[in-house]
């Protein structure tokens, strides 16, 4: 493994790992050159449309406790990095999709609660500003 110095698309340069076959590592220098560099990257995102706003999916969990009490399940999308420690503050943890609806899963801020929870919380995502999505 070597560190290599790279320009990205952007114009900002990074240090990349390259390790492999002399093949792997130049498609891989050659892939961060037409890339953007991270900060770069995250400017990007939150420019786009769908990320200017933080939605909450609620949705119910097709597992339930063991006292079968119903579970629900909840996401955030759109402007999660804005909101990052706030989300973190509500208890979500960033993992694998529980439900992805195609995969492979996506990563993104979760949290199961039992159904008596969900009216306490929306309250507290409410306050963040997220649009409700169902
Ligand atoms: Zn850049």
């Amino acid at each position: 493994m070597a560190k290599y110095d790279v320009t990205h698309r952007c114009g900002h340069t990074g240090e990349i790992d390259l390790w492999g076959k002399g093949k792997d590592r130049e498609w891989k220098l050659k892939n961060a050159e037409g890339n953007l560099c991270k900060e770069c990257w995250i400017e990007q995102q939150k420019a786009k449309p769908e990320n200017k706003e933080l939605y909450i999916h609620i949705e119910p969990h097709f597992l339930e406790k063991e006292n079968g009490e119903k579970l629900v399940y909840l996401y955030f999308s759109g402007a999660t990095y804005e909101n990052k420690e706030a989300i973190k503050e509500l208890g979500f943890v960033w993992g694998e999709e529980e439900m992805p609806t195609t995969p492979p899963a996506k990563k993104v801020w979760k949290k199961v609660i039992t159904q008596k929870e969900v009216k306490e919380i929306t309250v507290k995502i409410k306050a963040l500003g997220a649009i409700l999505k169902r």
